[in-house]
């Protein structure tokens, strides 16, 4: 296969991929209307795959997904992107080693988001997910860097693939955009049982030692090898 032929195969699957994980996002009701968006980088190739704008999540097919360059310019597709795509851009620009970002304001998560306080690590699934609390990162407006800037400042300092943007929402990080799309459906439901734990007294603490082999076992040793 020549390159321009790999490319192209590669993106047809992305495009099918990315749509298909937006199913994800209304299932676990991490999204109302059209707010919330799944990406992909192209491995190899400074492009990526995402959500076009104001499309709703039941007319999304692989063929109305956009291709962007890095820079967030549309290299491919009939729509305009999501208007989330230039901070997205920046954290693949600025992370080399993401190769999916989800972007919700799932209500229990983005309350927390609403106060600035990060999750704390109280739950097990906390500590396997996030290696600790769920950070908050520094309120920005959409338009220009400042999105992208705060999610990747946030981020590099902590195991958390999760980020609260003050008062907006949830953006998340994956090796692929289906780890990304999960750490997104984690951070909602610890929010959640978090939130609900708070309303019935202060929760626990879970020890740094054990916050950090839940955190090793469940990265490295947990699932089907
Ligand atoms: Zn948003």
């Amino acid at each position: 296969m020549t390159v321009v032929t790999e490319v192209h195969e590669t993106i047809r699957t992305l495009r099918r991929e990315v749509c298909l994980l937006h199913e994800q996002l209304t299932r676990y009701q991490l999204v109302v209307w059209t707010a919330g968006n799944v990406s992909a980088r192209v491995p190899g190739h400074d492009l990526l795959v995402i959500k076009p704008s104001g499309v709703s999540y039941d007319e999304l097919t692989p063929e109305n997904m956009v291709v962007c360059d890095l820079d967030g310019r549309v290299v491919e597709g009939e729509h305009a992107p999501s208007s989330d795509t230039e901070a997205q851009a920046y954290v693949y620009r600025e992370m080399p080693e993401v190769g999916g970002v989800v972007h919700t304001h799932s209500t229990y998560a983005t309350a927390w988001a609403a106060r600035g306080e990060p999750v704390p690590c109280v739950l097990t699934m906390g500590a396997d997910e996030f290696g600790g609390e769920i950070p908050v990162g520094p309120f920005a407006i959409i338009g220009d860097d400042s999105i992208g800037r705060g999610i990747v400042e946030t981020l590099r300092g902590s195991r958390s693939p999760a980020v609260l943007m003050r008062n907006h929402g949830v953006f998340t990080i994956g090796a692929t955009a289906k780890a990304a799309v999960k750490a997104a459906v984690m951070c909602e439901d610890v929010a959640r049982t978090v939130h609900i734990s708070r309303q019935l007294g202060e929760p626990l603490r879970i020890d740094q030692h054990h916050v950090d082999a839940l955190f090793d076992r469940y990265q490295n040793v947990y699932g089907q090898r």
